[in-house]
């Protein structure tokens, strides 16, 4: 789960992170009182939407030449003018997709001087099993192009769970970001509350680009983006509440609420599959005969029909998906249950697309006759190959 930049801050302002003050509006009348509440003389006028790139970003409704989704105003009449051009409209960024995102709120900030940006993240390193910091001094908004041409220009330090971030650990990391002074002195407090707040709040990604050197030599967190563990939510009260379901993709949401993994990809075969393992060896396959898949979405282990129709209506609501596969391994599921459900949901959304369903375990025979017997269009397929070669047979006509 993903939350706002302004969320983000205050709960990292929570931790004694330096952030600048800010008020978060949701309509033009609101601009004008949150700006005269800030200190002035700079304002950032800051696009809340859950993708990164604003800066750089354009908005659909403007001209080429109008600002970007983060824009700095010199008094408060400017502020007012950029919060009217900009809520309400759509931003289109590297992050979005060409459809952009609507923005619904701004977030109204005091302008920081920056002497020097600087890029700084946290997040779970597989490799060594242990928390990094991820850092680099080209921080701002090319960090894509330096990680790309230059990626010896961002450096690691991971992080022992036992000790926790060690003055070691801020002086490497201090090192890495060639902090001084003030910076370094600011330093010695930030990193461990970064770190403490990544654990508590159970983070997967927290970062902060840029993290910045101002000119009074003070460093601040100036943009902020971070996502929780799915699986940790529940214990996090105050997370939950900050969800803003208006920026989520409606079929995600709608997959939480039935607690299905679903994924949504490029391609356009849509897969219904059960466990991680068929899923990767469906798309796999789906690949070898020269398709993509649109998606995924995992029913598990023992799910029922409903949570099954669910699925399938999860699927076939991407207007990208031109064949349907379900590849589905009864173990602990039962083949009848979920030919019961496929049947359920094509009855209720029709079928608009090739369906090839295989199913193998426990009650085959059952699932196999009642997909037969229900009169539908549906290709039956006997292995993973042949489900395959079917699925794709079936989309090239
Ligand atoms: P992003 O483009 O979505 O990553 O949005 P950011 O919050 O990172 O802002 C983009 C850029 O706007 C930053 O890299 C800064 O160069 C600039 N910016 C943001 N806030 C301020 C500020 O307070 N003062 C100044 N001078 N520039 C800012
Ligand atoms: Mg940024």
């Amino acid at each position: 789960m993903n939350i706002h930049e302004y969320q983000a801050k205050a709960l990292l302002k929570g931790y004694g992170a330096p952030v600048a003050e800010g008020v978060a509006v949701l309509k033009v009348e609101e601009a004008e009182a949150a700006a005269k509440s800030l200190p002035g003389p700079l304002y950032v006028v800051k696009s809340q939407i859950h993708a990164g790139g604003r800066g750089k970003g354009k908005f659909k409704e403007l001209s080429p030449e109008a600002k970007g989704g983060v824009r700095l105003a010199k008094s408060i009449d400017e502020v007012v003018a950029h919060a009217k051009e900009m809520l309400g409209n759509t931003l289109v960024t590297a992050q979005t997709g060409e459809a952009g995102k609507q923005v619904n709120r701004l977030y109204i900030e005091d302008g920081a001087d920056i002497a020097r940006e600087l890029y700084c993240s946290l997040l779970v390193d597989r490799s060594v099993g242990r928390v990094a910091f991820v850092v680099s001094t080209e921080g701002g908004m090319d960090i894509e192009a330096v990680a790309h041409d230059t990626p010896e220009k961002i450096q690691t330090i991971a992080i022992d769970p036992e000790a926790g971030v060690t003055a070691a650990d801020v002086a490497a990391i201090s090192k890495a970001l060639a902090l001084e002074g003030a910076a370094a002195a600011d330093a010695k407090s930030l990193f461990p509350a970064l770190y403490k707040a990544f654990n508590e709040k159970d983070m997967a990604l927290l970062e902060v680009n840029p993290l910045i050197v101002m000119k009074d030599g003070h460093l601040r967190v100036l943009d902020a983006k971070m996502s929780f563990d799915g699986n940790a939510l529940f214990r996090h009260d105050d997370v939950r509440t900050l969800r803003d379901e208006t920026e989520e993709d409606a079929k995600e949401i709608e997959a939480s609420k039935w607690d299905l993994a679903y994924v949504a990809l490029d391609g356009n075969i849509g897969c219904m599959v059960n466990g991680a393992g068929l899923a990767m060896a469906t798309m796999d396959i789906i690949k070898l005969y020269g398709k993509e898949p649109a998606n995924f979405c995992d029913v598990g282990g023992g799910a029922g029909k409903e949570k099954v129709a669910a699925a399938f209506k999860i699927i076939t609501a991407d207007p990208k998906v031109e064949g349907i596969l379900v590849n589905i391994f009864g173990g602990i599921m039962k083949c009848d249950v979920i030919a019961e459900g496929v049947i359920a949901a094509v009855k209720e959304v029709g079928l608009k697309v090739p369906l090839v369903v295989r199913l193998e375990g426990t009650n085959v025979e059952l699932g196999k006759k009642i997909l037969n017997e229900s009169g539908l269009a549906i290709t039956a397929a006997d292995d993973l190959d042949d489900a395959a070669k079917k699925i794709v047979a079936a989309i090239n006509g």
